[in-house]
């Protein structure tokens, strides 16, 4: 069994702690509290390319506020892999989003760190497209630009959220 530390960054609201609670207990709260300084939860995967592997992922649900700000270098020091989530019906998440990703460049490099970005609620969309403030196509390009990973969620739905650490499970199993 291979052990990853994974850590949770972006702006509060934006869902992060309800995608950890979608993958780890497959549940999914509408008047979740908010996260303050930072929760630990772990779980474990099967990789489905390679399914005798076995990832166990440590996970740092980071709070997003600004007054916590100061803490996250704590939680994503040592990391190897990084969720950086925005938040598709609000206009501002997506800057909020790029600020974390060169905060992480430049404090721990590229040195093996993977990066997946993370767009969330894309529920509210498939019930009114209006919602939808960031488009699918500029998120995707900034992600390859950048090399990073990239994937639309619904915590309320779930879609999408396995695949993000099966996603992340295979790169960090083959680096
Ligand atoms: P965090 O501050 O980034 O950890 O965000 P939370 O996980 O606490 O979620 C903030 C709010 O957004 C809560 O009211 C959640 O119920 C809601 N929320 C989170 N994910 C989704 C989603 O995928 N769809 C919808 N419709 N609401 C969501
Ligand atoms: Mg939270």
């Amino acid at each position: 069994m291979l052990q990853f530390k994974l850590v949770l960054l972006g702006d509060s609201s934006v869902g992060k702690s309800s995608i950890v609670h979608r993958f780890v207990k497959d549940s999914f709260d509408e008047f979740r509290e908010s996260t303050i300084g930072a929760a630990f939860l772990s779980q474990t995967i099967k990789l489905e390319k390679q399914d005798d592997v076995t990832i166990k992922f440590e996970i740092w649900d980071t709070a997003g506020q600004e007054r916590y700000k100061s803490l996250a270098p704590m939680y994503y020091r040592n990391a190897n892999a990084a969720l950086i989530v925005y938040d598709i019906t609000q206009p501002d998440s997506l800057a909020k989003a790029q600020s974390w990703v060169d905060e992480l460049k430049n404090k721990v490099g590229d040195q093996d760190l993977v990066i997946c970005l993370v767009g969330n609620k894309l529920d509210l969309c498939e019930e009114d497209p209006q919602k939808r403030v960031v488009d699918t196509e500029d998120a995707q390009r900034y992600a390859s630009e950048q090399g990073l990973l990239f994937q639309e969620v619904s915590a309320k739905t779930g879609a999408g959220v396995t695949d993000i650490f099966q996603t992340i499970g295979e790169k960090l199993y083959v680096q």
